[in-house]
């Protein structure tokens, strides 16, 4: 039996700005999307969806995380209905709905989430006292600031957690898009469709490269080459430090590998901090509190960490501790709230991608 939600429309309106109910369901929104496929069709199967508040049917949906937020529907739209705002509003909507213990929802809602933000930098400032204490800054040195041996179990810890939250949050999306009943009967190659999709979609953002705005498709490209670079570069000093603690030597390379990827991710950062800031386009006419924590926290890690690959070099080093406690902080803050904020979406969308391109290969 299909259930409704006559409530699911205002529900959704806290996740965005939209006026769904003025859509006479024309069609242009699906006839001029680029991504929209015969067998993914959207964004007009998701508004007729969300306006009878067929609540189930969205949640089984992958349907938003195929789009990219264009805004070509949203820019031709006879009734200014907001097609795209609806499908970004989804992803929210969705980003919460299959957090664990429901977490997102404390950092959706704007009350709560200044709170939650509030204790995650009080645990985060607690726990930089806690490892240091009370350096004298005029005698130390600056790679003893920290105790890198508690840092980096501590980054274990957070790996660790991160693992079994997002395992678990990718569990209750296929559990929530029935996609194993569907295609049950059929077989699949799991790795080829993988990679297709790791090549395809996340290393060249193929279908991105499908919308208009090809400056925003370019600039969103730089930051994710940038973050998988800084991301190879992290997790190698880490094994260093674990593994080879005196190869001062061969650090350079980690470290010149996080140096060159920090520039593209950093110009992707201010490219999307400024569209934003201008709310230019119909993608940045409305951005959420959360979009803005996301951009901020990604900005402030880069640039913290630029700052330190500098100080590092000088005699600054009440600069370079407090540079380098409040990278830390950012980094902790980041990493935290990574699976029930926008940054979820680098988890979503590849899976989406993936079940997608596994369904539509089998057929
Ligand atoms: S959202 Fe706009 S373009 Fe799409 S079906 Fe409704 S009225 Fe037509
Ligand atoms: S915003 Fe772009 S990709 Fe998304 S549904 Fe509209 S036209 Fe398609």
């Amino acid at each position: 039996m299909v259930r409704i939600n006559s409530a699911f429309i205002e529900k959704l309106r806290s996740y965005g700005s939209f006026d769904i109910n003025a859509c006479y369901n024309c069609g242009n929104c699906t006839a001029i999307c680029p991504l929209s496929t015969e067998n993914n069709s959207f964004p007009r199967r998701m508004i007729r969806a969300a306006i009878l508040g067929l609540e189930e049917r969205i949640d089984s949906s992958v349907d938003p995380w195929l789009c990219y937020y264009c805004g070509e529907c949203t820019d031709t739209c006879p009734r200014d209905a907001d097609p795209g705002g609806l499908m970004m509003a989804l992803r929210r909507y969705q980003i919460r709905k299959f957090s664990v213990g429901k977490i997102g929802d404390f950092f959706y809602k704007s009350f709560h989430s200044f709170f939650v933000w509030l204790i995650l930098t009080l645990i985060g400032v607690a726990g930089i006292f806690y490892f240091k204490g009370n350096p004298d800054m005029e005698e130390i040195k600056p790679l003893s600031l920290f105790s890198l041996d508690l840092l980096h179990y501590a980054g274990i810890i957070a790996f660790v957690f991160l693992l079994v939250i997002v395992f678990s949050q990718l569990y209750i999306m296929l559990k929530s898009t029935n996609f194993k009943s569907e295609s049950s009967n059929k077989s699949g190659n799991y790795f080829k469709t993988f990679f297709t999709v790791l090549f395809r979609e996340v290393f060249f953002q193929e279908r991105f490269e499908k919308c208009e705005d090809k400056s925003r498709y370019f600039a969103h490209l730089l930051l994710v080459w940038g973050f998988i670079g800084l991301f190879i570069a992290t997790i190698t000093i880490m094994m260093m430090d674990f593994f080879a603690p005196h190869s001062e030597g061969i650090r350079i390379i980690p470290k010149i590998l996080g140096l060159i990827s920090g520039l593209p991710a950093l110009y992707g950062t201010l490219y999307f901090m400024i569209i934003r800031a201008k709310k230019k386009g119909s993608y940045a006419k409305f951005s959420h509190h959360t979009d803005w924590m996301f951009i901020l926290l990604v900005f402030l890690a880069i640039l913290s960490g630029f700052a330190l690959d500098i100080l590092r070099w000088s005699s600054l080093f009440k600069v370079y501790y407090f540079t380098f406690a409040f990278h830390i902080l950012v980094v902790f803050e980041l990493i935290v709230s990574f699976p029930f904020t926008k940054f979820a979406h680098i988890l979503y969308r590849p899976f989406a991608l993936f079940l997608v391109e596994l369904r539509n290969s089998r057929k």
